[in-house]
């Protein structure tokens, strides 16, 4: 994705991938300023890890407590931004209304911290964290509800959330679990939703994801994680490059790797059972 919209931007530019053992950050990171690397991602678990070694956070970077993007300063500072949550709100703009929004997030990890924080600035009104381990649900509602934003947030254990009525009043759902990645997905009432109750899985990949598919069968329209990669991405790139990125692109690429990138569709056009034809 990045390499493409170099390549379309002009620009001679390399994007490499490294396998950096959370033990070698330290080391990584003076490497990367010596050979004046012009930029550099990080994920899980080095989001986190690499706040010790960055000079100066991003607003965005210090609200969510996590690193995805560093830049190099011409002074040879470090600065330590983080996309996902805008790269989160750029896939649903245009989506759905988040003033006033009532969402649940499943999870409470990085990346459920990141959209978590998103939607808080977003105006969202009610944000429920359904958790396997019900304290770390509740110490990332803490947290949220720290940033001040008026958003009413919730912790529940994601075992009881179908028996509160969190579900059917939201119109956002979105899984920031690893679920799916291994053919699992969070049992819920998906029915229990409301209609127009969009399913958001941060999990991407070549098909729909378990998640997703039952969204897609309970008729509720579905958007996979592909859109928040791109847009991540492309928010990367910007901080980078200092240009608008090339997101067609990246889309092409993305798309050419063997991800959807669909337009989410309701379920009756997804994959609606049609009744036996006699
Ligand atoms: P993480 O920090 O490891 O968080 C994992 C979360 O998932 C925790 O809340 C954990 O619950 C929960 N979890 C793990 N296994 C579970 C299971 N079997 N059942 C129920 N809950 C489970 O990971 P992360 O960085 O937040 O990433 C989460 C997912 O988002 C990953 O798949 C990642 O690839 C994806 N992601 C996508 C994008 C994108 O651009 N689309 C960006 C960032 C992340 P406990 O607290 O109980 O352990």
């Amino acid at each position: 994705m990045h390499n493409a919209a170099f390549a379309a931007a002009g620009l001679p530019h390399l994007y490499l991938r490294y396998r950096v053992p959370a033990p070698a950050l330290a080391s990584a990171v003076r490497e990367a300023r010596a050979l004046r690397m012009g930029g550099v991602n990080l994920t899980v678990p080095l989001k986190e890890a690499v706040l010790p070694f960055v000079d100066t956070l991003t607003p965005e970077a210090e609200r969510i407590g996590a690193v995805n993007t560093l830049l190099f300063s011409p002074d040879g500072r470090l600065l330590g931004d983080n996309t996902d949550g805008a790269g989160f709100l750029a896939a649903l703009r245009g989506r759905i209304r988040l003033r006033g929004l009532r969402a649940v997030i499943i999870g409470a990890g990085g990346a459920a911290r990141a959209v978590g924080a998103a939607l808080c600035s977003a105006g969202c009104a009610v944000l429920t964290i359904a958790n396997r381990t019900p304290a770390h649900g509740e110490r990332l509602a803490e947290r949220l509800a720290g940033l001040g934003t008026g958003t009413r947030l919730v912790a529940v254990p994601l075992a009881t959330l179908g028996r509160g009525d969190a579900l059917a009043g939201a119109a956002l759902v979105v899984n920031a679990t690893p679920l799916g990645l291994d053919g699992a997905r969070p049992h819920l009432r998906y029915a229990a939703t409301s209609k127009g109750c969009l399913f958001v899985d941060l999990v991407y990949g070549r098909r729909p994801t378990p998640f997703l598919a039952a969204a897609a069968r309970a008729r509720r329209p579905t958007l996979d994680g592909s859109h928040m990669l791109l847009h991540q991405g492309a928010l990367a790139f910007e901080a980078w490059a200092g240009r608008p990125a090339p997101r067609g692109a990246m889309a092409r690429a993305l798309r050419s790797a063997g991800l959807a990138l669909t337009e989410p569709r309701a379920a009756a056009t997804v994959r609606a059972r049609r009744p036996p034809t006699r």
